[in-house]
């Protein structure tokens, strides 16, 4: 049970939303206590749409930097503050401005197609932006001789070309935390558990995708266990999504997928979990720390989001 102090917190919180017209987007790698007091929570791909959409003068990311810098880039009129400047990306930062455009030199004539875990300056280069809930119907939407340039995420990037077949070249940055999964502790745990299901994020590297029964993106995932008829399933992504799955299925059980080093306790995001609700109050009373960003690379940033959001309307996404 929350103490009052976390009580009188979150109603500070609740009302300073409603007397600064304010809403707290939050992903689903956030811990519980934050994604109770969200407005929405989501993937990447819905809190997009979300920041898109929405009258609010302020938005609270809760999150990290790139998913502030997204909603700045949909909402520019709009304050969007992030709690924590530090909440960076160890994807993104794989993927430098200089060294990204020395790869799309390299490799001239193909469509930049870019993963939304990306710092602006290299969205500014892209012609596409997609999200792993979208990634594969975006590639599948181009015309079949199209050929591509894929970053930052070269797991994500080999299971879209094991899935579209495109001739498509692909960065080779990735993700500290998909990264980190024991494809033995996994097994051991099948093991113990022979009717647990495994479902895992496309950022995992193949050996574990290999023993997946269902690979998804967060909100993928999520879905798959409301609709799957299994009662046990050990879950290969961040484990602040499992706060979601337990809500939605109360009754079934969730094995955060164990990292290789089990000391470490990389299986969870550090940068997300630089998010807490004393600092989401802090922000939201002193309105900073705030995204700012130079016009001329928010518009540059806005083309490859806007393509994304078209295509994946069209789509029904
Ligand atoms: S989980 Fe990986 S891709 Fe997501 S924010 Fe953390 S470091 Fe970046």
């Amino acid at each position: 049970m929350k103490d009052k102090a976390d009580f009188n917190i979150i109603s500070e919180i609740l009302n300073l939303k409603k007397e600064k017209n304010a809403i707290i987007l939050a992903h689903y790698y956030q811990t519980g206590d934050i994604q109770d007091i969200a407005d929405f929570v989501g993937d990447s791909l819905a809190l997009s749409q979300k920041a898109a959409s929405n009258n609010a003068d302020i938005i609270l990311f809760a999150g990290v930097r790139f998913m502030a810098e997204t909603a700045k880039i949909l909402s520019p009129s709009k304050k969007v503050l992030l709690p924590d400047m530090d909440a960076g990306c160890s994807l993104a930062d794989s993927c430098k401005e200089k060294d990204f455009k020395k790869f799309i030199e390299e490799n001239t004539g193909r469509t930049v197609i870019t993963y939304v875990n990306t710092n602006i300056e290299i969205k500014a280069l892209s012609d596409i932006i997609c999200t792993s809930s979208n990634a594969v119907q975006i590639i599948e939407s181009l015309p079949p001789g199209e050929k591509i340039l894929f970053g930052p995420d070269r797991n994500m990037g080999n299971y879209i070309l094991s899935k579209t077949g495109r001739d498509m070249v692909v960065w080779n940055g990735s993700c500290h935390v998909h990264e980190e999964f024991s494809l033995e502790a996994i097994l051991k745990i099948k093991d113990e558990n022979p009717d647990a299901k495994i479902i895992v994020h496309p950022e995992c590297e193949l050996p574990v995708r290999l023993v997946a029964d269902f690979i998804g993106s967060t909100s993928a995932l999520l879905k798959f266990t409301k609709t799957d008829s299994a009662r046990i399933y050990i879950v290969g992504t961040e484990p602040g999504i499992i706060h979601q799955m337990k809500k939605e299925s109360p009754s079934k059980n969730f094995i955060p997928a164990p990292p290789k080093d089990s000391a470490c306790g990389c299986s969870e995001c550090n940068f997300m979990k630089l998010i807490t609700v004393v600092k989401i109050y802090k922000c939201l009373r002193d309105e900073k720390p705030e995204i700012l960003i130079d016009k001329n690379i928010l518009r540059k940033a806005y083309t490859p989001i806007r393509r994304m959001m078209e295509i994946s309307e069209k789509l029904g996404l």
